[in-house]
């Protein structure tokens, strides 16, 4: 289920360490994030695919088991006996969406909808099956530019637990997504972002967005195109971390 021995050798010694303390509701209290990817964006920046990187960047979380997962895995990563234990799923997916299963994102909207778990997409996972299904929408940007745009992500929201320790910062480079964004209105915009092409004009996208769907929370954050190591800047760590803690069920 794409938990790589690492992490399940760090697992086995967080759950062997709660038992020698007869902790064994400690254990039993731990909540767990999934990172899935699809397995298309490897690179110098992210040699484990970009779920890899995101998922480092979740370890300071305490209390969280974090869990990577796959399209090429076993039932597509997401057996029920993993996805029933995920208290959030994050997802990225790029150019291999039309593969993910009708049946697996039926599972994921339910688990979201009816159970609350946490769902958080990021970049080009707009057009992710499960964003959609979950939205009611086609989750498309009126235009897409590659054209490696400075990024100065504005936090719009500072009270927000997701802004929680978050100021305004810069990525060198961004692809843009530009507005109209075809979603359902976000109960919250935490985030703006002002890009400043290379000719020196600037336009503004929204780049983090809240919904509630049934009991679950869901969050979108634009930032993340794969050519670029926006994924391991600590800014963009950190409001992971506060999205995890933000999505999972109360
Ligand atoms: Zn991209």
């Amino acid at each position: 289920m794409g938990v790589t021995r690492r992490e399940a050798v760090a697992l086995g010694a967080a759950l062997a360490g709660a038992a020698a303390l007869g902790t064994g509701a400690e254990a039993a209290r731990r909540r767990r994030v999934v990172v899935w990817a699809e397995g298309t964006a490897k690179s110098d920046f992210y040699p484990r695919d970009v779920n890899g990187a995101i998922a480092d960047g979740l370890k300071p979380l305490r209390g969280w088991d974090v869990v990577t997962a796959g399209i090429d895995d076993p039932e597509q990563g997401l057996p029920d006996s993993l996805l029933n234990s995920a208290d959030v799923l994050i997802w990225w997916g790029h150019k291999r969406h039309g593969d993910v299963s009708d049946a697996l994102v039926e599972r994921i909207v339910r688990r979201v909808q009816k159970d609350g778990m946490g769902f958080i997409a990021t970049h080009s996972s707009h057009f992710a099956k499960p964003f959609q299904k979950v939205l009611g929408a086609s989750g498309a940007w009126s235009n897409y530019d590659g054209d490696g745009s400075k990024l100065e992500v504005i936090v719009t929201a500072p009270k927000h637990p997701i802004a929680r320790g978050v100021r305004n910062f810069v990525c060198p480079h961004t692809e843009r997504y530009c507005e109209p964004f075809q979603v359902p209105a976000p109960e919250a915009v935490v985030f703006d972002g002002i890009f400043t092409r290379p000719d020196g004009t600037t336009e503004h996208s929204r780049h983090g967005l809240t919904w509630t769907r049934g009991k679950g929370r869901v969050f979108y954050f634009q930032v993340g195109h794969e050519e670029y190591p926006m994924y391991l800047q600590p800014e963009v760590q950190r409001i992971f971390r506060n999205a995890v803690e933000w999505a999972a069920p109360k």
